[in-house]
């Protein structure tokens, strides 16, 4: 039984790398029909943002990724909040003492300071581990009575985890393959601290382990803890979970790290919903209120790390679930393109229901409030090939709702020649004689006249889309006469001819 979890610590908006990590546990959890879990780590007080936890199951829902297990929802393992778990961390890190890989240290940041500044007039960095900790004088050498006697007198401590000396570690991730590494580089990390609270690593284990997590799918940021993560494992005699790091995100320029920033400095979204910092006020964009479908967002998601291996660029969360395959993810930075975000976003305009792009762009536009939705569905139909956000329709589309007002200058002397005028009095007359007002019928009575008439088309066609739309643009003239019917279409020849 596969279960997996996203494990955010609640410190601020959800960014696309998130999300990212999100969907592949979403993927692999359902292509497995196994659980997809959604753990609040937020032991860091201090770092805590509120609103950030809403924003992060908003961001899920929105995606159509939603958690199976999690706060407030399907609570086996609850509560999923370690804040709410607190009080379970502290007998795992006494069990920890008591077999002998971890020790209580009393050592005061300014005893550390000393040992750091000390270090480095030598030119070399202190490591808090095997080499050190035995010179601390406050640390792993104290006497056991003495750790209990300030421990009473509620003395400031940390429990931290006794990294071995010499020993090779093997580890085995399924998109890195297996890694070794020499023990001897590692630091003691802190585990608990007096004030009640597990660090990220012990409660992470902890609670990956109570939740019978069975693969941890995560961003390459905590490979680095993927050595202390594993030993802690085989501290406490559990079987770890199977591991997966997802390669880094890049910037459009594929140097560096994307950050939370470059969507400010570069003009694209790095978050998935709009969000408003607390402190601050300021607002920063989101590809939902900029006018991105939740498809588009899952489809570039998954190629950020991943690839089908064919040519196939088109996938629904469906197809996904289908074919995702974690040990086809690629160990290389993925390099970020908000260019191929709009082409998808193109292709799922496309798939959207016209009545609902309808309803959403009369609700978007005061100039629509007293058009009738069925007709806006029938003009969206036309223009939609075009458009990439719900925001281009106005431009693809006002002369469906509104007469010309100003004739485009380059158009306007492209259209018109000497004998413009003759030629749209008569197209108007045929039109006015057109009785079943019909695309297929005003089609066929102008072309045909046309082509009796040996005008040339364009000499007719032009200077009529320029009476109807203002511009030498848009979709096919006909469709354009048919929706806003014959008195609006002889106004406009009119108002052209005058
Ligand atoms: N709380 C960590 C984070 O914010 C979780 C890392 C992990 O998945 O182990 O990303």
């Amino acid at each position: 039984q596969v279960r997996v979890r996203f494990a955010p610590s609640p410190t601020g908006p959800l960014h696309i790398g998130g999300v990212r990590t999100a969907l592949f546990n979403y993927l692999f959890a359902k292509q497995h029909s196994g659980t997809f879990v959604l753990r609040i780590e937020d032991t860091d007080q201090t770092r805590y943002v509120e609103g950030a936890e809403d924003y992060i199951v908003s961001a899920l829902n929105w995606c159509n990724i939603p958690f199976d297990e999690g706060p407030g929802k399907n609570e086996t393992y609850g509560p999923y909040r370690q804040s709410e778990r607190k009080h379970l961390y502290k007998a795992f890190a006494e069990q920890l003492i008591n077999s002998g890989h971890a020790y209580y240290a009393f050592d005061s940041s300014e005893e550390l300071e000393l040992h750091r500044n000390d270090y480095e007039q030598k030119g070399k960095t202190f490591i808090y581990n095997w080499h050190n900790r035995g010179k601390l004088k406050n640390s792993i050498s104290l006497p056991n009575d003495e750790v209990q006697h300030k421990i009473a007198n509620g003395d400031d401590y940390v429990i931290r985890f006794k990294s071995p000396q010499g020993q090779t570690l093997h580890l085995t991730d399924s998109i890195r393959g297996n890694i070794t590494i020499d023990t001897n580089i590692l630091d003691d990390k802190v585990l608990f601290k007096s004030d009640g609270m597990p660090t990220y690593h012990l409660a992470n284990i902890v609670d990956d382990h109570l939740m019978k997590i069975t693969h941890v799918i995560r961003g390459e940021e905590w490979l680095p803890s993927l050595a202390l993560h594993q030993q802690l494992y085989d501290a406490f005699g559990w079987k770890a979970p199977q591991f997966a790091h997802l390669p880094l995100i890049l910037k459009p320029s594929g140097k560096g790290k994307l950050s939370k920033r470059d969507g400010d400095k570069l003009g694209f979204p790095v978050f998935p919903l709009q969000w408003k910092d607390p402190k601050t006020d300021e607002i920063s964009r989101g590809y939902k209120e900029d006018g991105y479908f939740p498809e588009t967002m899952v489809n570039f998601l998954a190629f950020l790390g991943w690839n089908p291996g064919t040519e196939q660029e088109i996938f629904d969360l469906e197809q996904l679930v289908k074919e995702f395959d974690l040990t086809r993810v690629h160990k290389s930075g993925a390099r970020f393109d908000p260019e191929k975000a709009k082409w998808y976003n193109h292709h799922y305009m496309q798939e959207q229901n016209n009545a609902d792009l309808a309803a959403d762009f009369k609700a978007s536009k005061a100039e629509l409030k007293d058009i009738d939705v069925n007709y806006i569905a029938l003009v969206v139909e036309l223009i939609k090939e075009r458009a990439t956000f719900l925001d281009d329709f106005w431009g693809l589309s006002h002369f469906f709702f509104t007469t010309p007002a100003v004739y485009e200058e380059k158009a306007f002397k492209k259209a018109i020649k000497e004998d413009t005028a003759v030629i749209l009095t008569e197209v108007d007359k045929i039109i006015t004689d057109i009785n079943d007002f019909s695309k297929e019928a005003i089609e066929k009575t102008l072309k045909t006249w046309i082509t009796e008439n040996a005008i040339g088309f364009g000499k007719v066609m032009m200077p009529l889309r320029l009476a109807l739309v203002g511009d030498l643009q848009g979709p096919d003239v006909f469709d354009i006469m048919f929706l806003i019917g014959k008195a609006e279409t002889k106004k406009r020849i009119a108002l052209l001819l005058n």
